[in-house]
């Protein structure tokens, strides 16, 4: 198998299992009992997020740990609102885990702004300064779009809002580990590990200091009283330790993937007519190239790679299935057509140049068989 669907989500580490393994099974106490053994997994909860802070180079402010992404921004969105009540400006192409939630919040009554990107996807600052009105209490802007990894301007959006005191919420999931942490002006920070060869469902969601926020869930004392429920420990601890590799490594698997993604780029784009690049080709996450093939639909090179033990997705993995062309690319400009003409390869630290030749052959074929049978 060949897997180019690292923005989906990336294979467990092993030395991150390693860590986690004894809180699933000899310490497995529960962190909220008195006892020695609640009192190791308390410790190991603290460790987590003490490491995670750390990791983050985030000087205060507050890690809540949640289920993943989606928690995180719902969280921080609905949260924030419930506070504070207010107009809401987000890019139009954030992830449906911020979308939908707006949606909700429409129908209870809140004002929404959704911003486009620029024919390069990317969202500017002067824009959001334009969306603002004088009762804007959140804007979201994510840091890399997860369909075509473009980095949007995020320090400079948080300083637009900063003049005016407006939280400003980043969704950091596709660039946690990849690029560093943006706090000038940030209010809250969400990312998720198993986008860094973490465990699935444990996430974080980061608040500055003095950020009001209504608590998510009802119960225990749990995450200061936000987000009740038992905490999972091993979750807490495999986000830490797949961060901490994530950022020791960052730079060299930064080259790596962008050199393997660049040199299968220019073969496709060089040698397989009616190929466009979406997206900033140099504003982008080292591991993204979405591309799209005229006259093929997505879905269809999709499932024939697919046979061929190519794994790619066509726009966001939650957005798969979907019969509307991606939110984010039609957003950029792209007729319905190039949109759903459109895939996703994002590599990962384990891809080498050989993948890259026999996914560009595999493609070749495909694409030709598509256009002209
Ligand atoms: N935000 C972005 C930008 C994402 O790419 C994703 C997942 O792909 C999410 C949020 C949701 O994260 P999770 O799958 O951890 O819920």
């Amino acid at each position: 198998m060949i897997y180019l669907d690292h923005a989906a989500t990336t294979r467990l580490d092993d030395d991150v299992l390693a860590e986690m393994l004894p809180y699933l099974t000899e310490s497995f106490g529960n962190a909220s009992s008195q006892h020695m053994c609640g009192r190791i997994a308390a410790n190991a909860l603290t460790s987590a997020r003490d490491r995670i802070a750390a990791a983050m180079g985030a000087k205060g402010g507050q890690i809540y740990f949640t289920s993943g992404g989606t928690e995180s921004d719902n969280w921080a969105l609905r949260g924030i609102y419930a506070a504070m009540k207010g107009h809401i400006v987000l890019s139009a192409i954030e992830h449906p885990a911020l979308l939908k939630c707006a949606e909700d919040l429409q129908k209870q009554g809140a004002e929404v702004t959704l911003v486009n990107p620029d024919s390069s996807g990317i969202v500017s600052p002067q824009s959001i300064k334009k969306a603002i009105k004088d009762d804007t209490v959140f804007v979201g802007v994510m840091s890399a779009n997860n369909e075509t990894g473009v980095i949007q301007p995020t320090a400079e959006i948080a300083a637009v809002c900063a003049e005016r005191n407006i939280f400003f919420y980043c969704d950091c999931v596709q660039s946690a580990g990849v690029l560093p942490f943006v706090y000038d002006g940030v209010g809250g920070i969400g990312f998720s590990a198993h986008k860094f060869y973490g465990p699935k469902g444990a996430g974080v969601l980061w608040l500055k200091k003095g950020a009001r926020v209504e608590r998510l869930i009802a119960g225990g004392r749990q995450e200061s009283g936000l987000r009740g429920g038992t905490s999972n420990v091993a979750a807490a601890v495999g986000c830490a330790a797949a961060l901490e590799k994530a950022v020791k490594c960052r730079e060299r698997n930064n080259k790596k993937i962008a050199e393997v993604r660049d040199y299968f780029l220019d073969r496709v784009l060089g040698e397989i007519s009616g190929t466009a690049l979406n997206g900033d080709r140099n504003k982008r996450l080292p591991s993204n190239a979405n591309i799209s093939f005229e006259g093929c639909s997505g879905d269809r090179l999709l499932a024939l790679l697919d046979m061929r033990g190519i794994c790619v997705s066509t726009g966001s993995a939650c957005a798969a299935g979907a019969t509307t062309p991606s939110h984010v690319l039609t957003a950029m400009g792209l007729s319905d057509d190039m949109a759903r003409s459109s895939v996703r390869f994002t590599f990962g630290r384990e891809n080498t140049i050989e993948d890259a030749d026999k996914t560009v052959e595999a493609l070749k074929e495909i694409v030709r068989k598509l256009r002209y049978n």
